[in-house]
């Protein structure tokens, strides 16, 4: 079991967002670049101590820690204790019931499918859920559940 804060909430859920990014940002340069800019709105824009999201999966399927997994992070108004975020690079313009297609890549669906299995290897994961069954917002860009069961 992954435990999040002092408090040590136990981590069941997962939240899928996007970074609602064109397909073309900041295209050629590294992940970590990518963080370093999500983590500077989350700072300046936000105001939050870091970057929100534990896990960020850039265009190329490549994957970068961003908040630690045992810290509560940031994603979803009042819905973040126990929770793992993973953010998408890319879905903007998207609609809360796109195709995940229409918004990102096949590297994408493999890595996310693949770190869910790592997460879940790791902590009792009961709900994988979109920001857009939180709350009226089209991030990730797709269905959450439909994405899941099509596997
Ligand atoms: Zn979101």
């Amino acid at each position: 079991m992954i435990f999040q804060g002092s408090v040590r909430y136990p981590v069941d859920e997962i939240v899928i967002h996007c970074a609602a990014t064109h397909p073309d940002w900041m295209r050629g340069q590294p992940l970590t670049a990518k963080r370093k800019e999500i983590d500077r709105w989350h700072r300046e824009e936000r105001g939050w101590r870091k970057i929100g999201y534990h896990h960020l999966i850039d265009r190329d399927g490549a994957i970068l820690p961003g908040r630690a997994e045992t810290e509560i992070g940031a994603g979803v108004e009042g819905h973040n204790r126990g929770v793992i975020h993973i953010c998408l690079i890319g879905g903007a313009g998207s609609a809360a019931t796109d195709p995940f297609e229409r918004n990102f890549t096949a590297a994408q669906d493999r890595a996310l499918r693949g770190l869910i299995d790592a997460i879940r290897a790791e902590t009792a994961i009961t709900r994988i859920t979109g920001h857009n069954d939180h709350a009226a917002k089209a991030c990730p860009g797709f269905v959450v559940r439909n994405w899941i069961n099509r596997a």
